[in-house]
C-alpha cells in the first residue's frame, strides 16, 4: 500500500506496507522500485528500521537452526531406507 501526496508523484510506503513486505525485503524478493520505496521509508522511520532489523535477525536465527539440525536422526534414516527398500522390492519385476 502506498500513499501519494498531491504535491508530488513520489510514492511513500506506509509503515504497514513496509512491515508487510519485511521478510520479502530481507530475502531480496522485491523489485528495485519497491526496495527503493522501502529504503526511503526506512531512512525516515526508526520504528520500521528496528522492525526490519528484528525480522532479519529472526530469519538468520531460523536458518542457522535449520542448518544445525539438517541431519535426520539415525532412527528416521533407517526407517526411510527400509521403506524405500520395501517399495523398490515390491515394484521389482518378477
Ligand atoms: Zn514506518
Amino acid at each position: 500500500m502506498l500513499t501519494r501526496t498531491v504535491f508530488d508523484s513520489f510514492a511513500i510506503a506506509t509503515c504497514g506496507a513496509v512491515r508487510s513486505q519485511s521478510f520479502a525485503a530481507c530475502d531480496s524478493e522485491l523489485s528495485d522500485a519497491a526496495l527503493r520505496e522501502i529504503n526511503a521509508h526506512l531512512h525516515e522511520c526508526a520504528a520500521c528500521r528496528a522492525r526490519l532489523g528484528a525480522d532479519a535477525l529472526f530469519l538468520r536465527v531460523v536458518r542457522a537452526a535449520a542448518v544445525a539440525s539438517e541431519t535426520a536422526p539415525h532412527s528416521l534414516r533407517e526407517r526411510v531406507a527400509l521403506a524405500l527398500h520395501m517399495r523398490t522390492t515390491e515394484n521389482a519385476p518378477a
